[in-house]
């Protein structure tokens, strides 16, 4: 089967420093990754290059197939293709939170505007947060704000999900709820890639850990094996200091 997400080979360099080091990487549909790694090893710079946010060097990264990083393609049109959420500061400040979820569908999609705002609608229904609709963000708590964000990147029906430590500016009491909604996604069969320091969810959700060093994959498995039992000295070393 075609696997949703195909990295073949990238490099990517900041003047001079190389990030992506020959990195291969393959998620198939319904997956959940866990990208894990020191501060520094290039899991935000690969989750960066697959949105198309950054230009890679050199490699291939195919999404459904399909050659995205070919420079004919249409950066906007892959990226309807693909929901992302950082860390933190996701939502614009000065719109509710239903126009914060509708700008990209309104905007990109051209869809009808009702629709947008229905669909809106449903997904923050599912998450518990329809009588947030009206809302300014900064009437939100940081758990809340995050599930917004998340229920912005779905909207669009993303073949791929990318989520870039999305609980590590939450208060420790706030990470359960975004942490739950993602398992929920992970029931549903939502594909997602995600970079965490959250390594007990990570062994819980994901289907398979993959450990960053130096912009390479140094080690990957099922998170019994990676967490259980690491065979490379390093991963070793990452998950004592870490756990
Ligand atoms: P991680 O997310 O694993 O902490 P990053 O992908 O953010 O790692 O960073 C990997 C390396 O790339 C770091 O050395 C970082 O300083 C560098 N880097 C990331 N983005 C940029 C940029 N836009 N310009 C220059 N250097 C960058
Ligand atoms: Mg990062």
């Amino acid at each position: 089967m075609t696997p949703v997400l195909r990295c073949e080979n990238l490099r990517k360099s900041f003047r001079g420093n190389l990030v992506l080091d020959d990195l291969s990487l393959d998620v198939a549909e319904h997956e959940v990754v866990a990208l894990i790694g020191a501060s520094g090893s290039g899991k935000s710079t690969l989750l960066r290059c697959v949105n198309l946010l950054e230009q890679i060097d050199d490699g291939l990264i195919h999404l459904d197939g399909e050659h995205i990083t070919d420079p004919r393609v249409d950066p906007d049109r892959v990226r309807r293709k693909i929901g992302i959420v950082f860390q933190a500061y996701n939502l614009f400040p000065h719109m509710t939170v239903l126009d914060n979820i509708t700008l990209a569908p309104t905007r990109v999609h051209r869809r009808v505007r009702a629709e947008a705002r229905e669909q809106a609608m449903s997904w923050l229904a599912r998450v518990g947060l329809a009588d947030k609709a009206g809302e300014y963000p900064d009437r939100l708590s940081g758990g809340q704000q995050q599930r917004v964000a998340i229920v912005r990147a779905l909207v669009n029906s993303p073949r791929l999900l990318l989520l870039d430590e999305v609980t590590s500016a939450l208060d420790p009491e706030l990470v359960g709820e975004v942490l739950t909604m993602i398992r929920e996604l992970k029931g549903e069969g939502m594909t997602m890639v995600l970079a965490t320091h959250e390594m007990g969810f990570a062994r819980q959700v994901a289907d398979r850990i993959v450990f960053l060093d130096g912009g390479r994959v140094l080690e990957q498995g099922p998170p019994e094996e990676v967490f259980g039992a690491p065979r490379q000295p390093r991963t070793q070393q990452f998950l004592r200091r870490i756990v």
